[in-house]
């Protein structure tokens, strides 16, 4: 299996090449957000939850969030394999997820991480609120927690997948193929 992580701070671009990524390599994506969006779309009992932490631009808590990804990957037994976006975002997610996927004979491949700067982010976090509908871009002070969440609690995930020698980092600066060209360079290698 090619299991992936796909890496990187808010508006780093995750979502755009997942869908590259996808269909190159017959890969299931699962976004945490997404997977939220869709239970708040739903009205279901996880979605006004998850929407309680989202429009402040806060995580989510690791239980909840855990048990949702579990689900996700049950439901696609016959998965060749996974991108995860949007998770693990802790280290206690990452480490649930290596003890599940061990519990399901697979592991990681690789974390693949899009660099960006924070003041690109902003701009295409203000870029991408014109069009996306989602509360959590539109406010300013939103985005700025997200980036401060990013920071403390997820950017640590990266020494995470260092220390096993799984860490990948592009730059993520560039036209759109430009970047998916770097990752397939990257996971071609893998
Ligand atoms: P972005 O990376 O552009 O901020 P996402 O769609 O990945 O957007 O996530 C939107 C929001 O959903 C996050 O700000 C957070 O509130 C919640 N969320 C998504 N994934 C996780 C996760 N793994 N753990 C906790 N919360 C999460």
């Amino acid at each position: 299996m090619l299991n992936l992580v796909l890496f990187g701070p808010p508006g780093a671009g995750k979502g755009t090449q997942s869908a590259f990524l996808v269909d190159r390599y017959q890969l299931v994506h699962l976004s945490t957000g997404d997977l939220f969006r869709y239970n708040i779309k739903n009205e279901t009992e996880l979605g006004v939850l998850a929407k309680s932490y989202m429009d402040k631009g806060q995580l989510v808590p690791d239980s909840v969030t855990i048990s949702m990804l579990e689900d996700a990957v049950n439901k696609n037994p016959e998965a060749q394999g996974f991108i995860f976006d949007g998770f693990p975002r802790t280290n206690p997610q990452a480490a649930a997820l290596d003890a599940f996927l061990s519990s399901q004979s697979t592991s990681i491949t690789s974390m693949v991480a899009l660099e960006v700067p924070e003041a690109e982010l902003r701009l295409r976090l203000a870029e991408r609120a014109k069009t996306s509908g989602r509360p959590d871009d539109a406010d300013p002070l939103v985005i700025q927690n997200r980036i401060d969440v990013y920071n403390n609690e997820t950017a640590p995930v990266k020494a995470f997948y260092e220390a096993k020698g799984k860490y990948k980092g592009i730059n993520g600066v560039g036209s759109i193929e430009e970047i998916t060209e770097r990752l397939v360079a990257i996971i071609d290698t893998l």
